[in-house]
């Protein structure tokens, strides 16, 4: 069988934007921790560090974090932004022949949502791929999900916001049919190994 290539590209932060729908689900999650009987300081200091900066500190609280991604990727979704130059660059992409495979860490509850938006924007994309669990942590779920598409594909191009990620990719898989690029906003960096 004649294997083909693929863009493979993460969705939060590289295809959409999501800082705007963070900083809202954590607005939305401190009211609602304020009016329980939640004393939990760290998770209000972690929140307000949300809230200003549109970001999840690491170490945040696993109870509430899945919480937080919810309000973001469900009640906000509406407040992700699309990344246009970089989602036209992959349209263009596409239509020349070569697939295109979402390869995002926010997690299998969040695939009805992640087909919509990407639908909405008429991203063909021929799989979706999203952990089933958070078992594993996402750099590690992430390195090991592009070890299976090196074996399918002949050639991978990933993109993706987090330097630490594709680093972590390089680092440990050293894979020789992969490049990488680290997308921001239009900008595509070429990362080399
Ligand atoms: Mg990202």
């Amino acid at each position: 069988m004649e294997k083909l290539s693929a863009l493979v590209s993460d969705f939060d932060d590289t295809l959409f934007f999501n800082k705007s729908a963070l900083i809202s689900a954590a607005k939305d999650l401190y009211e609602t921790l304020l009016k329980g009987k939640e004393e939990d300081y760290k998770t209000f200091k972690d929140l307000e560090i949300t809230i200003g900066e549109g970001r999840v500190p690491k170490g945040f609280n696993k109870k509430w974090k899945s919480e937080l991604y919810t309000l973001a990727y469900v009640k906000y979704k509406s407040k992700l932004s699309p990344n246009l130059p970089f989602i036209n660059y992959l349209k263009e992409s596409v239509k020349q022949g070569n697939d295109l495979v979402i390869l995002s860490a926010r997690g299998e509850e969040f695939r009805e949502q992640t087909e919509e938006i990407l639908n909405k924007y008429g991203l063909n994309y021929s799989k979706i791929i999203l952990p089933a669990n958070h078992e594993l942590n996402d750099e590690d779920w992430k390195m090991l999900e592009v070890k299976k598409l090196s074996e399918i594909y002949n050639h991978i191009v990933l993109f993706e916001d987090k330097e630490e990620n594709i680093r972590h990719i390089i680092h440990n898989l050293k894979p020789g049919n992969v490049e990488f690029y680290l997308v921001d906003h239009s900008i595509l960096t070429y990362i080399t190994h």
